[in-house]
């Protein structure tokens, strides 16, 4: 314990005053991060190429002849795992969204920002593509520097070049994948392949889109992690002492110091060698605590374990663990401190909570939805036998992948239902309107306004769903 004391004592806390990646003038420093190797590295390519398969093919998959997922903002249209939903059924995704947000807190209470390392599409499409194009065109870190300190000859504007062009094409890649799920392949393959003067929006949106993404990923890069994305400031808020997260070792690697050749060492087990700060993408040092830079990309786990085998110690200095662990000197002897806190508990009956009644949502969503109203500027007729009639508009929208023809019937009180024009059929997805009169004997009604429910069947008489509205009649 002597050791964190004097580590955070001594420690030089500058680092807090300002990112890593802005100068004192306030001016941005390019980060050259050294290629990363090891362990953790080889799953996280493996994961990655996993993510990558299922992001580009998503557009592809379909189930029942309906996308895996789209999301039709423009159309306010939503189809997720080959479900069609409507604006109507806004308010599952609401709780979807909520339970999401419940998610992420529970997850980065636990696990702290393994998302963000693991399976972000920003880390993935940065470290796992953009990256490494760079290395295999620039070289490791060193050759990129002494690349970008060259005056502009033939090798720098080939080397560019190619690099920047290989960048946009895999932009304008994801640009088209991006669209793919917001208007479907379909209407994709249309805007590719047919005349730009017939999708100018499309093409223009893709051109938008890709721009973006080149951007995004040659210039801003860590910058999005560390100045705009939202969820690495919310860290400090959600981390406790028992998340888990990419940390340093202080209790075993304090005091740092050089080693140096026939010396017994008195020292702890960081030898100051900096590799965990070379290989660190968004420039920080890793011995200085959690930051909110940190995106938890392993690069220093790998790149300290492998001096720590060059000197003869136990991997682990740079590690995933919680600050209790580090600060009960668990490393490697002691108990794994308790994980499941209260804190975790409460989140996770939330959770439970808003899964159960999004589920029960899903499974008695109806097939179709239903809305009956009374013609507008319509009060109610007198017929010739001293029946009382009013019109009805009603909109039926269909959920299903076919075609519904649809019949309506009164249910309460005992009347009659007669339709304006042919019987309805619903199309596949899409909407039906009609009109229809109800007749009522004067004994059913209850006052000037009689409450009526409308039934919707099948063609096979199943009940489908039902409307409620009301009659209007002499006081
Ligand atoms: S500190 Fe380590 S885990 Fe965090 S971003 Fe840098 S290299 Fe990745
Ligand atoms: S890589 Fe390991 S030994 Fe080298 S400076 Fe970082 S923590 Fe210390």
């Amino acid at each position: 314990m002597k050791n964190i004391t004097d580590h955070l004592l001594h420690q030089d806390e500058s680092f807090r005053d300002r990112l890593t990646t802005v100068d004192e003038k306030g001016k941005r420093k390019w980060v050259y991060p050294k290629k990363p190797s090891g362990d953790f590295t080889r799953y996280r390519n493996w994961f990655a190429a996993i993510l990558l398969t299922f992001l580009f093919a998503g557009p592809f998959i379909k189930i029942n002849g309906y996308p895996l997922l789209l999301i039709n903002i423009l159309e306010r249209r939503f189809v997720i795992l080959g479900n069609v939903f409507w604006p109507q059924d806004m308010y599952i995704f609401v709780l979807m969204l909520l339970a999401g947000v419940v998610f992420i807190i529970l997850f980065t209470v636990v696990y702290g920002r393994l998302f963000c390392g693991w399976a972000c599409p920003q880390t993935i499409f940065m470290e796992m593509v953009f990256r490494k194009i760079e290395y295999l065109i620039e070289g490791d870190y060193m050759q990129q520097k002494a690349l970008d300190k060259m005056p502009w000859n033939r090798e720098k504007i080939l080397k560019k070049g190619t690099k920047y062009a290989v960048f946009y094409a895999i932009s304008l890649l994801i640009a088209n994948t991006f669209l793919a799920y917001i208007i479907g392949i379909e209407e994709l393959y249309k805007i590719v392949t047919e005349p730009v003067s017939q999708h100018l929006a499309g093409f223009i949106a893709m051109l938008i889109f890709s721009g973006v993404f080149y951007t995004v990923f040659a210039y801003f890069r860590e910058q999005i992690c560390t100045v705009v994305c939202p969820y690495g400031r919310l860290q400090g808020v959600l981390l406790d002492k028992n998340s888990v997260v990419i940390t340093y070792d202080e209790v075993r690697g304090e005091p740092r110091g050089k080693m140096r050749k026939n010396e017994v060492r008195t020292l702890g087990d960081c030898i100051d060698c900096m590799q965990c700060v070379h290989v660190c993408p968004t420039g920080i040092d890793i011995r200085n605590g959690t930051q909110l830079e940190c995106i938890n990309c392993t690069a220093c786990i790998d790149a300290c374990d492998s001096i720590m085998d060059k000197i003869g110690k136990p991997r682990g200095l740079v590690r995933y663990a919680s600050r209790n662990e580090i600060e009960q000197g668990r490393y490697p002897d002691a108990e794994k401190p308790k994980r499941f806190t209260a804190r975790m508990a409460a989140y996770s009956v939330v959770l439970l909570v808003l899964l159960g009644i999004i589920g029960s949502f899903l499974f008695t969503r109806g097939m179709i939805g239903v809305r009956v109203m009374r013609a507008q500027g319509t009060l109610f007729q007198k017929n010739e036998n001293g029946n009382i009639t009013n019109l009805y508009n009603i909109k039926i929208i269909n959920k299903s992948h076919d075609a519904l023809p649809v019949q309506i019937r009164l249910l309460e009180p005992q009347g009659k239902i007669r339709l304006v024009g042919d019987a309805l059929t619903v199309p596949a997805e899409g909407l039906a309107d009609g009109a229809f009169f109800i007749e009522l004997d004067k004994s059913q009604l209850t006052g000037m306004k009689t409450p009526v429910k409308i039934g919707v069947y099948n063609a096979n008489n199943e009940l489908l769903e039902t409307a409620k509205t009301s009659f209007m009649g002499p006081m």
